[in-house]
């Protein structure tokens, strides 16, 4: 256990969760407050890296954009792979030929965002682990402490909040982040309601070594059991070239899929990855996750904020989760950070219920998209399936329409907070 003991007159923020998002809220908080904020993170795994081993994310620009911010991003360009290009294509798994109906390419990012960088793309894939082990060193470096053990309860206390840890033990803070993961206990404990339900499908997720380079496109394939994705990472492994796939598949068939031998499940890797990248290898995995849609009735309760999957869980069609996530850490800081600045309480009505304002109609637009888009594509009725290949015919042409898609999935607009938009707190 490694938790700073506040000085006098310092304020303190406990976080319940070392995932991703809340690595960088403790980051940036810490950062822009030194000794006059303490923050502690409590997670049962210590916030571990090994915990990520094998998965890589898509990060948006807003994303990339804040841990740039934060210093970071110059230790991660070795783990990172441009996205160049977006390919999408919409056909049966026995089709001979898979016809391409939307394209993204940089230059649509490039008109899709006022405020970008010139020649930034509009995500990166970024390997997870280093990803958490550059965090989660850089949060030490500044003085974030750890605690190695779980939250079992927490209360509020007048001006305060009390948490109970699994090791024994309590601590207080002025404003407790409930990043406790989808299955949130505290967001339980609070009584804050859940809207949502489980997708018949799992994500399984793997990483593929290939002989010829990607050239930096990412594809995704709309099949009718849900969208195969093949994702750029940087070169390496057996064969030189490195793809992770996120393959959405009904759960019933995913199981009796990954029963096979390694061989067997390459194979069907292969019927479905199409790429012409040459000889294929299993690098890493798979691994199979629960796919679900989740969204809090409310983002906060009494000196409490939900983050992260805590807060809203959503299907990994457009792979936005942890760029959500992102989203609410650089709001919920900006909105602390203001109220500190103030000589005012972080963890008071006005804090959360600002935070709020800021992320709760993102998460629900979101969570609404990426659920129409999986309902409209894991489908294989004819009807459906010529309704939207017309669609996807339809948004290539408009360019007004695809900038749309692509600031919504870049996350970089003006109404972001001011860390994704590379800005200081
Ligand atoms: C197949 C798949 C592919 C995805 N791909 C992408 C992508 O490309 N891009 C993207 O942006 N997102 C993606 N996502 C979403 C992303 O993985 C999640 O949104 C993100 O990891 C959530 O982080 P989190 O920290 O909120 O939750 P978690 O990562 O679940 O972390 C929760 C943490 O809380 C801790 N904890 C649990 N209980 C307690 C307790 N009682 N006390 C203290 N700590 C506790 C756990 O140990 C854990 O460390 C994907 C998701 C899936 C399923």
């Amino acid at each position: 256990m490694m938790a700073e003991t506040p000085r006098p007159g310092s304020r303190r923020l406990l976080i319940a969760g070392g995932g991703l998002p809340s690595l960088a809220l403790a980051l940036a908080l810490k950062q822009a407050h030194g000794p006059a904020l303490a923050v502690t993170v409590i997670d049962p795994s210590g916030a571990d890296p090994a915990r990520h081993r094998g998965r890589a994310y898509a990060l948006a620009a807003g994303g990339r954009r804040m841990l740039a911010r934060l210093g970071l991003w110059d230790r991660l360009t070795d783990v990172a792979e441009p996205i160049t290009e977006m390919v999408i294509s919409d056909s049966r798994l026995a089709d001979p030929v898979r016809p391409v109906f939307l394209t993204f390419g940089q230059d649509s990012a490039q008109e899709a965002e006022a405020d970008r960088i010139d020649g930034e793309p509009f995500a990166h894939m970024v390997e997870a682990e280093p990803l958490a082990a550059a965090l989660a060193g850089a949060c030490r470096d500044v003085g974030v402490g750890f605690v190695t053990a779980g939250v079992v309860r927490a209360a509020p206390e007048g001006t305060a909040i009390g948490v109970e840890l699994t090791i024994g033990g309590r601590l207080r803070g002025d404003l407790l982040v409930a990043a406790d993961g989808a299955r949130s206990r505290l967001r339980e404990a609070a009584r804050i309601g859940w809207v949502g339900w489980s997708y018949p499908q799992v994500g399984i997720v793997a990483t593929i070594g290939h002989a010829r380079p990607h050239g930096g496109r990412a594809f995704e394939h709309f099949l009718p059991a849900g969208p195969f994705a093949i994702l750029p990472l940087r070169d390496g492994g057996t064969l030189g070239h490195r793809s992770s796939i996120v393959w959405t598949e009904r759960a019933d068939a995913a199981d009796a899929l990954l029963a096979g031998e390694p061989e067997e499940v390459l194979a069907e890797i292969e019927r479905r990855f199409t790429l012409d990248l040459g000889a294929l290898a299993l690098e890493h995995g798979p691994s199979r996750h629960p796919l679900a849609l989740g969204l809090a009735r409310s983002f906060h309760a009494q000196r409490l904020a939900l983050l992260g999957d805590a807060a809203h869980v959503i299907h990994p069609i457009a792979g936005q989760g942890l760029n959500l996530g992102l989203a609410d850490a650089a709001s919920l800081a900006e909105a602390v950070t203001g109220a500190l600045r103030l000589g005012l309480d972080p963890g008071g009505p006005d804090v959360l219920r600002d935070y709020e304002r800021a992320r709760r109609f993102d998460s629900f637009a979101m969570a609404a998209a990426t659920d129409g888009l999986n309902r409209l594509f894991s489908n294989d009725a004819l009807p459906l399936r010529l309704a939207r290949d017309l669609g996807l015919g339809i948004v290539d042409r408009l360019p007004g329409l695809k900038r749309f898609f692509i600031g919504e999935a870049a996350a970089a607009r003006g109404t972001r907070p001011r860390l994704m938009r590379g800005e200081a707190l």
